[in-house]
């Protein structure tokens, strides 16, 4: 029974019992204190089929009227086979609930796909390049479509995982660019990262799909590297199973750190590509030569 309304708990996640009802209003308040902080604003859901993306999109409808936001969501058709159901599922889903999509092939963006670009001499593993593409082009596109934010799938395992990454790399300047929301800058055409499942671990974003019967894809990527990603995340949920809180603990810690990490942000080594004006580090960015050279190989 759940403690507060006498219904039956259904869901058990991590000892915290919940019945259907207090779960949804529980999720709600999670991404509620994220969202509050959009209110009015044109947000692009990137989407994956993955059932983090569909649950902060799925939230974002709810929160909808309350917040007064304009939701559409976009999708990044990667020409992968081994994803090739996540299409199928996004667009049904959206169609469903009336939320405008569009789906961005990635063979006329770049001049291949991924299961082409897989087959070339590259300088860096397949997966560093497509995550590399993906956020050029969803950034590109959120520009292009004047949008406020962008929302990703980013949960609460995700960001714990690469605190304690960039951490022990001692990397604050990647560390500065965590937390719930970044900031848009339109000189530097750069839309900011609304991260709706923030305050929701990865556990909670699955049982919120499944209680709302919303399908998602769950097959690995067969590109997939991120090796120490995986590892750190595995080893993030066994201290979180002996130390209770671990996750929200340093999510909460590092949340009041971020204002003193700014200095690591500031931003002055960050110019206009010289082929794409898009922001880039050095002359050409990453991805500018990322595509001259696959075009080339
Ligand atoms: Fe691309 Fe890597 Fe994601 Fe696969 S796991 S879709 S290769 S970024
Ligand atoms: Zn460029």
């Amino acid at each position: 029974m759940h403690r507060c309304c006498g219904r039956k708990s259904e869901i058990n996640i991590q000892g915290m019992k919940y019945c259907k009802e207090h779960f949804l209003a529980h999720c709600l308040e999670k991404a509620g204190k994220v969202v509050r902080k959009a209110r009015g604003k044109k947000l692009l859901v990137a989407l994956s089929g993955g059932k983090d993306s569909m649950a902060a999109l799925s939230l974002l409808l709810k929160l909808r009227d309350e917040f007064h936001l304009k939701v559409s969501g976009v999708y990044i058709d990667l020409g992968m086979k081994a994803v090739a159901d996540a299409r199928e599922i996004i667009e049904s889903f959206c169609k469903k609930e009336g939320v405008e999509l569009v789906v961005i092939n990635m063979r006329n963006e770049t001049g291949f796909t991924i299961d082409e670009l897989a087959c070339k001499k590259l300088k860096r593993p397949v997966c560093s390049s497509c995550g590399l593409i993906k956020r050029y082009i969803l950034n590109k596109f959120a520009v292009e479509h004047g949008a406020d934010f962008l929302v990703t799938g980013h949960n609460t395992d995700d960001e714990v995982t690469f605190i304690m990454l960039n951490l022990t790399a001692q990397n604050l300047e990647q560390l500065s660019r965590g937390g719930p929301i970044t900031l848009t800058k339109p000189d530097m055409k750069l839309v900011g990262r609304l991260k709706v499942v923030y305050y929701l671990t990865e556990a909670e974003t699955r049982a919120y799909c499944e209680i709302m019967g919303i399908k998602y894809h769950d097959a690995k990527c067969p590109y997939t590297t991120g090796a120490s990603q995986k590892r750190m995340k595995y080893y993030v949920n066994m201290i979180d199973k002996e130390f209770s809180n671990f996750k929200n603990g340093v999510l909460k810690s590092f949340r009041e750190l971020l204002p003193a990490l700014e200095s690591f942000n500031s931003g002055d080594a960050v110019k206009h590509c010289t082929a794409c004006g898009y922001p880039t580090t050095s002359g050409v960015c990453s991805y500018c030569r990322i595509i001259k050279h696959g075009k080339e190989n």
